[in-house]
């Protein structure tokens, strides 16, 4: 803590818009929120600090989309539609994505980290949408529990934004706490560890494509024995859509006393970044030597920011509890369905899974979403309530696409509430969500039936 402090003087900010619904962060939430709102007849604006959309989809960049289905031995059965299927139908049109893999008892979808940034300008550009650019959510300020203004930095200074309702895309909820909403930081102020993700191109995929990923921990656990530190052994090497090149989910970035850094903290922020660029050339180097196919590859890029699985929880109406995960719960306010395991990247060299039985999903409660204490407020994606444990299922991209469409679709709701989110009529929202595609529920038939 600073000992020191200065004073700003008060002063008055121009308002530069004063829309519908504000959108925080143009992550896989936010697009979903900016797209359903618009296209349900708001005037949305969305606020995002980088120059492009996708959030960690782009900016960390992932080797697939997790969350899309429910798995059994026989079939993946989806268990997110809607809006997600027009940004993966998007992606399709331009090569964007391959077919699903399998692996473990799970499938994910890989993709193409660039194209999302165009495909996202399209979706939002076809509804309208104010996207501003390189702004970054500053601060707000609150009236009796609604946020009435969001204040906003950027190149040209420092903004206010007047928008009726705010939906909380910023993964790390930084609205929500800045309006006073309490949260948590993971459990008892130790999260998952963040990842630096890597791609490495010129991979000769015929010589590594036969190695399972036990293989491949394996190997990597030989490594670790003769001494080399490596922090995971329990790695993901994606295909990427482009032959020759790998994703790579490998590294886990820690501070000297092992625990994980607190990535809301600008100072550990950075040394994280640090730490994280050396774990990557680090596996360059013993992929290079250790992995088939991977002889002659090399880094060709490194995300634009270490990605964060987890800092805030803010906390709602509801925390999801990996107990509900984990039994498939389906709650009567579900706004969205998930079957992703718990997947916690935790301590030690592997990470912990732990599965819903097959083809078993559940339900995301809406209350998960409505932030204690705040009325005009909705937070979506992977900050939302939830526990330590079930925010490791939860967080998932195409499960932050589904919420998102919830939360923009119910913010539009809440309009004619003057802005209240807790006088949403849930079954109304849930028929609407349907009628566009969502996925709620699935049907007994769709659950047994095979290929
Ligand atoms: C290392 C790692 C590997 C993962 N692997 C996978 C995987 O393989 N498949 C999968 O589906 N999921 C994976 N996930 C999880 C998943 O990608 C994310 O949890 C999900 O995409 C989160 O989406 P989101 O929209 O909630 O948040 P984010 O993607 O974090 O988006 C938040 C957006 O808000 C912006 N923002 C933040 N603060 C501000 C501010 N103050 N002002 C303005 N803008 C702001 C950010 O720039 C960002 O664009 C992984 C996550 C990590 C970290």
């Amino acid at each position: 803590m600073m000992a020191n402090t200065v004073r700003e003087p008060a002063r008055d900010i121009p308002v530069i818009a004063e829309p519908d619904v504000l959108v925080a962060g143009g992550g896989a939430a936010g697009i979903a929120a900016a797209v359903a709102a618009s296209q349900a007849g708001a005037s949305v604006m969305l606020l995002e600090r980088w120059g492009f959309l996708g959030g960690t989809l782009s900016a960390v960049t992932l080797g697939g989309f997790c969350g899309v289905w429910t798995v059994t031995p026989e079939r993946l059965i989806p268990v997110v539609g809607g809006l997600f299927n027009e940004f993966a139908d998007r992606l399709k049109q331009r090569d964007g994505i391959t077919a699903p893999r399998r692996w473990m008892k799970v499938a994910s979808l890989p993709y193409d980290p660039t194209l999302v940034k165009l495909v996202s300008d399209e979706m939002l550009e076809a509804r309208g949408v104010d996207v501003l650019f390189h702004t970054w959510v500053a601060d707000v300020l609150t009236e009796d529990g609604r946020v009435d203004s969001v204040l906003l930095e950027n190149k040209g200074g420092r903004f206010a934004v007047r928008p009726r309702v705010v939906i909380d895309c910023t993964g790390d909820g930084d609205v929500a706490a800045r309006a006073g909403a309490p949260y948590e930081l993971g459990s008892g102020g130790i999260t998952q560890f963040g990842s630096s993700m890597f791609r490495m191109a010129n991979v000769d995929m015929q010589q590594f494509g036969t190695l399972s990923r036990d293989e491949i921990s394996q190997r990597l656990e030989t490594v670790v024995n003769e001494g080399t530190p490596l922090p995971r052994t329990m790695v993901a090497l994606y295909p990427h859509p482009i032959n020759g090149v790998v994703h790579l989910n490998a590294t886990k970035v820690a501070r000297n006393d092992g625990r994980p850094f607190d990535l809301t903290d600008p100072r550990e922020l950075s040394e994280a970044e640090r730490v994280g660029r050396r774990q990557v050339f680090l596996y360059e180097s013993v992929l290079r030597k250790h992995m088939p196919g991977f002889k002659d590859a090399r880094v060709v890029d490194i995300g634009a920011q270490i990605g964060i699985r987890e800092s805030r929880l803010i906390r709602g109406d509801h925390a999801l509890t990996a107990d509900e995960v984990l039994a498939g719960v389906k709650p009567e306010d579900g706004i969205a369905c998930s079957a992703w395991p718990v997947e916690l990247h935790g301590h030690g060299l592997k990470t912990v899974w732990k599965f819903l039985e097959d083809g078993e999903y559940y339900g995301i409660p809406y209350r998960a979403m409505t932030p204690v204490g705040l009325r005009n407020v909705l937070v979506a994606g992977r900050c939302i309530s939830a526990t330590h444990e079930a925010q490791a299922s939860v967080r998932v991209s195409a499960t932050a696409f589904a919420m998102g469409e919830a939360a923009g679709l119910a913010s539009v709701i809440a309009l004619q509430h003057g802005g209240d989110v807790r006088k949403v009529d849930v079954r109304s929202l849930q028929a609407r969500l349907r009628s566009q595609g969502a996925i709620l529920e699935l049907a007994e038939k769709q659950r047994e039936s095979t290929i």
